[in-house]
């Protein structure tokens, strides 16, 4: 049973990053619309939720500019 553990550890962990994230509702993580649809999910790790903005169209998941994303992103000035 150690891959059922597993995934109910992800749903935990994935569900864990988006109450973080969007406390109030998922929101656009470009121009922070809530007007959005569930795209299904990532291909190759299930638990992790992926979107489309209804307003400008952009695709993200749960990941998606977060630390987690394994990204080298520039931390902005303010
Ligand atoms: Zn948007």
């Amino acid at each position: 049973m150690l891959t059922l553990s597993k995934l109910i550890d992800e749903d935990k962990c994935y569900e864990t990053i988006r109450t973080m994230r969007w406390p109030d509702g998922v929101c656009c993580t470009d121009c922070g619309a809530k007007n959005i649809t569930k795209r299904g999910k990532h291909a190759t790790y299930s638990a992790r939720q992926r979107y489309i903005c209804g307003e400008c169209g952009r695709h993200f998941d749960d990941l998606t500019d977060t630390i987690f994303a394994g990204r080298h992103q520039p931390l902005k000035p303010g």
